[in-house]
């Protein structure tokens, strides 16, 4: 059987000191999706930010599973907020692809999967609410934005029972946490599936027949590690397949 088709969705990096060409617009995502995906048994694949809803939708029908990939803060206008001082880089544009991009896979039933900034404009897509900088959390006393070596973990998560996540990852791990920005209401939607020691969402599924789930830690950093990362990837593949 063919492997399934997961389409990874890109980012745009641009590089101020490129030698040759600087401020170049580059279309791209960081390898170790990649190599997520590859090892999980799924044909990786990366979907460019482009903007006509037709192409979008080409992007969507051509893939059998979305990775939704991790990168800068959501623009706060789409869920109805002014920019606050603590808000980091944004690229609007990457904003309004994914959205669309994530109403298309629901509509044609697609399985995705969202890492990170991929929970977060998740969320906002299906019309939740975010937290534009942690300090705007009371009680938020976790470091969240860990200084480390990549493939080190830090902060623990507990899952919810009955949720597809706490079904592939047990009731408690540990993870990486590499974010600023969370969950402020979750989409009627979405359920919170995973929770840090002081509170801030960490994962949110779908609550319709798609097979939609999203870590807010990174776990295509840290499987070579531990290997129990690896099962985000797997289950996202294997439901993609039955999707082809
Ligand atoms: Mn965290």
């Amino acid at each position: 059987m063919k492997k399934p088709l997961i389409g990874i969705t890109g980012d745009i990096f641009i590089d101020a000191h490129d030698e040759l060409f600087p401020g170049l617009h580059k279309s791209c995502v960081n390898n170790d999706y990649i190599r997520a995906v590859e090892k999980a048994g799924g044909t990786p694949l990366i979907l460019p930010l482009i903007f006509d809803s037709e192409a979008i939708k080409d992007q969507v029908e051509a893939v059998d599973g979305i990775l939704l990939s991790g990168g800068y803060d959501v623009h706060p206008r789409f869920y109805g907020e002014e920019p606050l001082e603590k808000l980091g880089f944004i690229l609007q544009e990457r904003d309004k692809h994914e959205i669309e991009l994530i109403k298309i896979a629901i509509e044609l039933n697609k399985p995705v999967f969202g890492i990170c900034r991929g929970l977060q404009i998740l969320n906002v897509a299906l019309g939740g609410s975010l937290y534009q900088d942690l300090s705007y959390i009371e009680d938020c006393n976790i470091k969240h934005f860990q200084k480390s070596l990549k493939g080190a973990t830090s902060h623990t998560v507990d899952l919810i029972k009955g949720t597809k996540l706490f079904d592939i990852l047990g009731e408690k791990i540990i993870t990486n946490s590499l974010h600023h920005q969370a969950v402020k209401e979750a989409a009627p939607t979405l359920e919170i599936t995973a929770l840090s020691k002081d509170g801030v969402v960490e994962g949110l599924e779908y609550t319709g027949d798609n097979y939609i789930v999203a870590v807010q830690w990174h776990p295509e950093m840290i499987f070579e590690n531990y290997p129990i990362m690896l099962k985000l990837f797997q289950r996202l593949v294997e439901e993609s397949s039955k999707k082809q």
